[in-house]
């Protein structure tokens, strides 16, 4: 009998809360999330414990738009204006490869990026399918740029891709590898042009475990660069050199548990210390956060900001206007 309420009042204080978490998911997930809620829910509690904070953190920052000035400080970043005939970069996705429960929630959130001047866009990285909804981007697709083919970063280009051909355009898909999509296939070029409308495009290799590209893209006057996924080494810091926006790959918070140092994850990818460096070397006007590993990413923030003040973190909707 005991037994019996015990289970019954889990099951109930437990669904109340999840009621709660549902409702809070669906403004940041949109789709799918009931479905993917009533699915796990034989885990509500590991979820709810994991899942708040992280709605703590991207409620300060949802569907933002940062407006980027030579002279500005954060406060003038974030309460600027809107200026279409700017250089833009928008994000889609800020998520690396996840590891447990939260995977399936977070799939169509994976890292994606474009940055956009007038009618050109370029997208970096296809990890996500919300681009498809922003029409206005969407649209205006000019050409693919993969940073390399983990799947982290490729998860939604095939849906990407129909979606585009659907509207009747066959966007190039360019990548330091074959993409695993057969049918992509003659769509993918290996060698990255140098320019693509009015983007013009350099790369360095960086130190991943497969090869992978950080990119430069020159527009209008400005410059951003993007890591890919990456460690740090003095040469990336060099290539970004006085950059206008760094997107960073900040995938290490923490040292993961079973990870030699030596040889494992840290030689891979970015951890606050990291960033540190890369953002002292290279100076630029702002570094943006982005392909976060764990549900921190304002204390990832946090850490580097002791160091280098000049630091935002991307959430899906992001909008950064540089002038
Ligand atoms: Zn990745
Ligand atoms: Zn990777």
């Amino acid at each position: 009998m005991y037994r019996k309420f015990k289970k019954f009042g889990l099951v109930a204080v437990t669904s109340i809360m999840f009621g709660g978490c549902i409702k809070h998911i669906d403004l940041y997930l949109k789709n799918d999330c009931r479905m993917a809620c009533k699915k796990k829910n034989k885990k509500e509690g590991l979820l709810r414990k994991i899942i708040n904070p992280f709605l703590e953190i991207f409620d300060d920052y949802e569907k933002r738009t940062l407006y980027l000035k030579s002279d500005s400080t954060l406060e003038e970043l974030v309460n600027g204006k809107n200026y279409r005939d700017k250089v833009r970069i928008k994000f889609y996705g800020t998520f690396g490869g996840f590891i447990g429960p939260l995977r399936e929630y977070f799939l169509k959130d994976l890292v994606e990026m474009a940055i956009i001047y007038k009618d050109d866009v370029l997208l970096l990285d296809a990890g996500s399918i919300d681009v498809v909804c922003d029409r206005e981007v969407f649209n205006e697709i000019d050409a693919i740029l993969i940073s390399h083919t983990h799947f982290d970063h490729i998860w939604h280009l095939y849906g990407v891709y129909k979606n585009l051909r659907k509207e009747g355009k066959e966007v190039k898909i360019y990548s330091p590898q074959k993409v695993p999509f057969w049918n992509l296939a003659k769509n993918v070029s290996t060698n990255i042009p140098k320019k693509i409308k009015s983007f013009e495009i350099e790369y360095i290799e960086t130190k991943h475990d497969i090869k992978c590209y950080a990119y430069k893209i020159k527009v209008n006057g400005k410059v951003i660069g993007y890591t890919g996924d990456t460690a740090y080494f003095e040469e990336l810091a060099d290539f970004f050199k006085d950059a206008d926006v760094i997107i960073t790959e900040a995938s290490l918070l923490e040292k993961p548990r079973h990870i030699d140092e030596k040889m494992g994850i840290f030689n891979r990818h970015m951890s606050p210390q990291s960033v540190i460096k890369l953002a002292k070397k290279a100076n630029p006007k702002l570094i943006v956060l982005t392909h976060f590993n764990n549900l921190s990413p304002k204390k990832f923030k946090k850490a580097v900001e002791k160091e280098f003040e000049r630091v935002i973190y991307a959430t899906n909707g992001l909008e950064l206007i540089i002038d």
